[in-house]
């Protein structure tokens, strides 16, 4: 026996168009509540594709980078392909969220190292080289290529600094997450993401 509440009482003629109808008014307020506020969005975790517009700035309010007209920046959660501060400020969140997150330099470029300044004869420059205060040479060293910045030239020699010029700063990003999605199998492979922000071609 059927409970008492489920038994046909009263029907309405209805038209299979009017049927059709209501299930589409259903659907597109599904489709509405859903592109304003997914009820399932992908969280950002390990290997997800995440799309960001950013503006990074220092304790002083001066903008070092910003996304702001360009491309969003495009990378792979989890793999070491931003700094590990912002990384884990992204995880578990979710496209459309906006945040402000402040990152230590041991979570950002590190902290500065005083040993990686050092002056080092004029002769190792290029000898065309018209060397400036505040230019970057890729230099050797033992530990492979690194990047230095000239913090001083005189006539015999070159005060360079080996550091990250972010180095020993706390980084204040504001952040809009504008994309998650899942990593495709090549990405994975790859281990970059591939259409919007490839920076090479296949
Ligand atoms: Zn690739």
């Amino acid at each position: 026996m059927a409970p008492k509440s489920l038994t046909f009482a009263f029907f309405r003629k209805i038209t299979l168009s009017a049927l059709l109808g209501e299930w589409g008014k259903v659907r597109s307020d599904f489709n509405r509540c859903s592109a304003s506020k997914p009820l399932y969005a992908m969280q950002i975790s390990q290997h997800t594709v995440v799309a960001i517009d950013y503006t990074l700035t220092d304790d002083q309010g001066t903008v070092l980078d910003t996304s702001e007209g360009r491309e969003p920046l495009y990378f792979l959660q989890g793999v070491g392909q931003i700094i590990s501060g912002l990384e884990e400020a992204l995880e578990g969140k979710t496209a459309g969220q906006q945040f402000s997150v402040a990152i230590p330099p041991e979570k950002g470029y590190g902290l500065r190292n005083d040993s990686l300044i050092q002056q080092v004869p004029r002769d190792r420059f290029p000898a065309d080289a018209d060397i400036e205060k505040g230019m970057q040479f890729r230099a050797s060293s033992p530990e492979g290529p690194m990047m230095v910045t000239v913090t001083d030239v005189s006539l015999d020699f070159v005060m360079v600094d080996g550091n990250h010029p972010l180095a020993g700063q706390t980084l204040n990003f504001a952040v809009d997450i504008v994309e998650v999605r899942e990593a495709t199998a090549s990405e994975l492979d790859h281990g970059h993401v591939h259409g919007p922000g490839d920076d090479h071609h296949h």
